[in-house]
């Protein structure tokens, strides 16, 4: 079978900015085509031949004008002025040099229902659009006054029988009102003029309020696009895949983030439905599929160096050992079992970048993968930014990308030379190591902190790139306000990321965000097979826990039912204990340090599948209490020579 390549297409609805800032920022980001949003049309001060060079100058095809309202079925004189109305819509797409309009089903409390009337409309209509080389879809909006569902707008236009009618399929009203998209299967392809993509998170509200403030990118909501896709796809469609959002968030946003967004959302729709409905019309770009992370294999900090003296000193009461040298710059390995954590003070590199920009924190990440080549190929499919940094004497070059806030991914895998990064890049160091190994195995789960509105993006730039699900969100009350968490993982478990957006700097979450200047890495959490024996060996290195208050511990008592003996063991442990129906969950916290970072370690106990979400509010509380009032200067606050008691009063 001969395909069509995708074609990209966006309405200008979706983006914030005047016409001239959408139309740039939309081609900046690869799109093929644009929907003209008439609002956007009316607002702007030039004419639509203006519009028609301005596309055609950034390379964009006008894929359809939209929308013409409250047309069918209307009773005399309103229907000769619906038809006249049409003529004026007609004139302007001819200007533009768009040749489709959608018209939307009525909502005009003196439209007539019926089948029939509504189809004569359509052919009579269709026949003066034909008479100037134009078209016309139907779109049934899910609040339609008489259609308000795909499968009798398509009826309308099977009746109306002109080849200039065609039907307008939008998943946001078809799986918004739990309308089975298999049904679209039923569709000659030839007779569906355009396809108009969105998701939403499952909100339960009214349908309009829903559909004009809550959209979302496809993978970014909860609604089954692939699915929607998928059945369209199989119909033999091959015409653009159109994004139509309406989110209040979007629209307050930056153009060029958003549409870069909506451009990888279709890239990665269209690589899932081609894998999973491979005989259709529409040839997605070729990318590696999705990559099968198979956890964190290092995290490196950027520190200067009295930041990682005290690091190290924080490192090592955890149980960590200094375990090698970097052959060429200032990068100290530390590890424990799988736990690797590089401390960065090199000024020539990009952590001596990043620590200017951000003082201490977290630069990069290292991904272990079955891949690298083809990670870093998927994600330059998907529009992400690569990095490189010349690799100095005897460095490897490892694949890597731009993540969150900047930041740096690099992957690794079992090829010859990365299998051997740590032996090739680092020199092995004489340490004592900590007074006792605490038995880290590995990282449990690493949590970015970024405002709110970001969340989105970077839900969707890892769902695209690795083989991960998303958890349900989940609220977190910090004393200054609210925080949402968003857990990605690998279905078993091996990756795991949580997402943390902060609305307002009041919260512990957003005073780091301020603090930090921008978002990144805010805890790292290690995993223990065995806490309570693991918080015994911290305590004997002189580790400081976050402490947690006896109020706390009660009402842990009375929560769970738990002995008192054993709640005493974790009271004299500071751990934070948490249970569902898979299994418990038992975490400790160091205090923070920086602008706020800190080390988390964690035991999960059978199949307890969250993050100890009920305890973080507590947690949160104990932190900014550490921290101490905004607004103070870094150095004010709880500094990390607060983190290991030996060192009270200062260093040694
Ligand atoms: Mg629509
Ligand atoms: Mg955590």
């Amino acid at each position: 079978m001969t395909r069509a390549p995708l074609k990209t297409s966006i309405a200008t609805v979706c983006l914030a900015g005047d016409l001239r800032e959408k139309l740039s920022a939309i081609s900046a980001a690869g799109f093929d085509g644009i929907e003209i949003f008439e609002q956007d049309f009316i607002a702007f001060e030039h004419g639509a031949r203006e519009v028609a060079r301005m596309a055609e100058g950034h390379g964009l095809e006008i894929t359809l004008f939209q929308p013409f309202r409250d047309f069918e079925g209307l009773p005399e004189p309103l229907r000769a002025r619906a038809f006249d109305r049409a003529e004026r819509k007609f004139d302007l797409m001819e200007r533009m040099g768009c040749d489709l309009v959608l018209v939307c089903s009525s909502v005009h409390p003196e439209a007539l229902g019926g089948i029939d009337r509504m189809a004569d409309d359509f052919a009579a209509l269709g026949e003066r659009a034909a008479a100037r080389g134009l078209r016309v879809g139907f779109e049934a909006l899910a609040w339609g006054r008489h259609v308000n569902d795909h499968r009798d707008a398509w009826e309308v236009v099977r009746r109306a029988d002109h080849p200039s009618v065609g039907l307008i399929v939008d998943s946001f009203h078809t799986l918004g009102r739990g309308i089975d998209p298999d049904t679209i299967r039923r569709i000659p392809g030839d007779k569906i003029f355009f396809v108009q993509l969105a998701d939403a998170p499952k909100i339960d509200m009214d349908l309009l309020y829903w559909s004009r403030h809550f959209r979302c990118m496809p993978g970014e909501g909860d609604l089954d696009v692939t699915g929607f896709m998928r059945a369209v796809a199989a119909t033999g469609y091959a015409g653009p895949l159109s994004l139509e959002v309406f989110n209040d968030q979007f629209r307050g946003g930056s153009p060029r983030t958003i549409a870069v967004d909506g451009r990888r959302s279709l890239l990665h729709l269209m690589d899932q439905v081609a894998r999973l409905e491979p005989e259709i019309a529409i040839s997605a770009p070729p990318m590696p599929p999705r990559i099968h992370a198979r956890g964190v294999s290092f995290v490196e900090f950027a520190a200067d160096e009295g930041e990682a003296e005290n690091l190290g000193a924080l490192l090592r009461a955890m149980g960590f050992r200094r375990e090698g040298r970097h052959v060429s710059k200032a990068v100290d390995l530390w590890r424990q079992g799988e736990a690797r954590v590089a401390v960065n003070t090199d000024r020539d590199s990009f952590a001596g970048a990043a620590h200017i920009a951000h003082g201490l924190n977290v630069c990069d990440l290292g991904l272990a993968v079955d891949d690298a080549q083809a990670t870093v190929a998927r994600a330059r499919a998907l529009g992400a930014a690569t990095f490189a940094q010349a690799a100095g004497p005897g460095e490897l070059d490892i694949p890597a990308i731009r993540g969150v806030g900047g930041g740096v991914l690099h992957f690794i895998d079992g090829s010859s030379g990365l299998a051997q990064v740590w032996e090739t890049e680092f020199r092995p160091v004489e340490d004592d190591g900590p007074a006792r190994p605490a038995g880290l195995t590995g990282v449990d789960h690493v949590a970015q902190t970024m405002n709110y509105e970001e969340m989105l993006t970077w839900s969707l730039f890892y769902l695209s790139l690795f083989e991960v699900e998303k958890q349900p969100m989940v609220d977190v009350v910090d004393p200054g306000g609210l925080v949402r968490s968003q857990a990605i993982e690998a279905p078993d478990g091996a990756l795991r990321l949580t997402l943390n957006g902060a609305d307002t700097h009041r919260t512990f979450a957003g005073r780091f965000i301020a603090d930090s200047f921008g978002s990144s890495v805010q805890h790292v959490a290690f995993a223990s097979p065995d806490l309570l024996a693991t918080a015994e060996a911290l305590a004997e290195n002189g580790f400081a826990p976050l402490p947690m208050p006896d109020n706390y511990y009660e009402d842990l008592s009375a929560r769970f039912g738990l002995d008192d003996a054993y709640v005493a063991r974790l009271r004299a442990a500071s751990i934070l204990y948490d249970q569902d129906a898979g299994g418990r969950f038992l975490q400790l916290y160091s205090r923070p340090f920086g602008d706020g970072i800190f080390f988390e370690i964690v035991e999960r106990q059978g199949a307890y599948a969250g993050y100890g979400g009920p305890n973080a509010p507590f947690r949160v509380a104990a932190q900014a209490r550490l921290m101490g009032p905004p607004g103070l200067p870094r150095d004010a606050r709880s500094s990390m020579d607060d983190q290991t008691r030996t060192r009270k009063g200062g260093r040694p």
